[in-house]
């Protein structure tokens, strides 16, 4: 499927075209002067303004039919509860008793777990063993963390109200206004799906969102039982409601530095919290328009899968990590999700190589500390063929280390998370064009030797027999020795 959806270049045309490319990425010179010239803080996102005004990549050139997932067999929806790891470990932590063993376990851990036993040792150990370690290496080690913790807790502190009714309820407006005209009992008529799309995707953009696409709701991608706090009952099986026809995707970059000084530094709050907010504005200006919406966003409030349906929207490709690839901040960063029954034209997948990079690359699989990313090949997941990530092992690393909220180092390590100066954006040109994937194995090598990383094992805290070592070293304002007597 993927080779049927790459026939943007022939092998030919693209070997022509790469001479002149490849050799200016050939030269180190030019290389080190296009690391200097991503200094500049405007490159840190592959648009020209943070509203994505001015985009720097031609989507449309890369549209295909299907996306770069596999459809291979009968598609299977998770179950919150036990197939989430954010779920299954704290529904681990509130049934478990030592005296009864997996006998007192929920039905659906028990079942779980017979599945996966691998996943009942490491989610116990974490439990039992990780916890504990962490909190007594956070006495010893913590206080170099305080700024970048107090800087992760500021930018979580705005929280939102949870959902407290069900779908039927809570995702549906109010009586509109009526003098603001219309018939405030219907919805607006929209004149046409391609301008509510583009209209759609403006206001996501002017409400703080850096990357917006349009799908079809597949039902695979919603869970079969919600999280709690969704006001759904996480122990029925959820029918998925009628009204969540279409998927708006919003997304917004975390912050470099502190990403880039990952695990310790960084956090995803961020961009949790943009993401968050820019959902949540979305909702409202739907409603406004007398249609149902509801927000899926970051961190455990979602009642679906968020990476595949940012693929189907267009936004990128699912890499070997399981993460969404985007052309414009490659894995920088997070999402959320929005289902409305608001008639949009749907976008079309893109293709722009990243399946083809990341059979070569296996860079995050080398830096992963946990050996959650596989180095291996594509397998069949619940009826879809991609890469394999065991979230058991990288969420068991999330409390390994003293960072703020677990680790991002597949993110900061790989190839496409670079900043968008001219050397990088020719890089990306190259790769999205190259059907013979020969210029995979020299930029993947060009990545290890710019940007090596620490031995794997140094990411772990000290009693792990780690070093508390990050991939770059913090920015200077979350540097705590500089700025605090301790
Ligand atoms: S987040 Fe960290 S532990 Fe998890 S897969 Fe990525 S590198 Fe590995
Ligand atoms: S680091 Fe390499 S293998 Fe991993 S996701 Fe990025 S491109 Fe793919």
């Amino acid at each position: 499927m993927v080779e049927k959806n790459r026939k943007h270049l022939t092998r030919r045309g693209f070997l022509k075209a790469s001479g002149a490319a490849g050799a200016a990425l050939g030269s180190a010179g030019l290389f080190f002067h296009g690391i200097q010239s991503g200094r500049n803080p405007a490159s840190y996102t592959g648009w020209k303004t943070r509203e994505g005004g001015d985009q720097t990549f031609n989507r449309k050139r890369f549209a295909v039919d299907s996306p770069t997932y596999e459809k291979a067999g009968e598609g299977q929806r998770v179950d919150a509860r036990s197939g989430v790891v954010f779920s299954r470990l704290p529904g681990l932590m509130r049934y478990w008793r030592e005296n009864r063993g997996m006998e007192g376990l929920p039905e659906y851990l028990q079942l779980y777990y017979k599945e996966h036993p691998e996943d009942f040792d490491l989610d116990l150990y974490n439990y039992r063993e990780l916890f504990p370690k962490m909190r007594s290496d956070a006495v010893r080690y913590g206080d170099a963390f305080l700024l970048a913790e107090a800087w992760s807790h500021a930018m979580s502190a705005v929280q939102v109200e949870p959902i407290s009714e069900p779908p039927e309820i809570a995702d549906f407006p109010g009586r509109r206004r009526g003098f603001m005209g219309g018939d405030p009992q219907k919805p607006l008529k929209m004149k046409t799906p391609q301008k509510t799309s583009r209209l759609i995707k403006k206001i996501a953009h002017e409400l703080g969102s850096t990357l917006v696409g349009v799908t079809r709701l597949n039902p695979d991608w919603v869970y079969s039982h919600p999280m709690r706090g969704r006001g759904l009952d996480p122990d029925e099986y959820l029918e998925v409601p009628k009204h969540w026809e279409y998927a708006i995707v919003v997304g917004t970059p975390m912050s470099w530095d502190p990403m880039y000084a990952n695990p310790n530094y960084g956090t995803s709050e961020d961009a949790y919290s943009i993401s968050r907010i820019v959902a949540f504005r979305l909702c409202a200006f739907i409603k406004r328009l007398g249609y149902a919406a509801r927000p899926h966003y970051p961190g455990t409030s979602y009642d679906l899968m968020v990476p595949p349906i940012m693929v189907d929207a267009g936004i990128g490709e699912q890499a070997r990590n399981s993460v969404v690839i985007t052309p414009e901040l490659g894995m920088n960063f997070r999402a959320a999700v929005v289902t409305t029954n608001l008639p949009m034209m749907p976008d079309k997948p893109i293709d722009f190589g990243v399946q083809s990079f990341c059979e070569t690359c296996k860079v995050c699989a080398e830096q992963c500390p946990s050996g959650a990313i596989t180095m291996g090949g594509k397998e069949v997941i619940r009826g879809y063929r991609r890469w394999h990530l065991h979230a058991a092992k990288c969420y068991n690393f999330w409390n390994s280390n003293l960072g703020n909220m677990g680790c991002r180092l597949c993110v900061a390590v790989c190839p496409y998370t670079r900043k968008s100066n001219w050397v990088h954006r020719a890089a990306l040109h190259v790769t999205a064009n190259d059907p013979t994937g020969l210029s995979h194995h020299a930029l993947t090598r060009m990545q290890k030797v710019f940007y090596p990383g620490p031995d794997p094992q140094d990411y772990f805290m000290p009693s792990l027999g780690g070093k508390n070592a990050s991939y770059r070293p913090p920015p200077w304002w979350l540097r705590t020795e500089d700025f605090i007597e301790l």
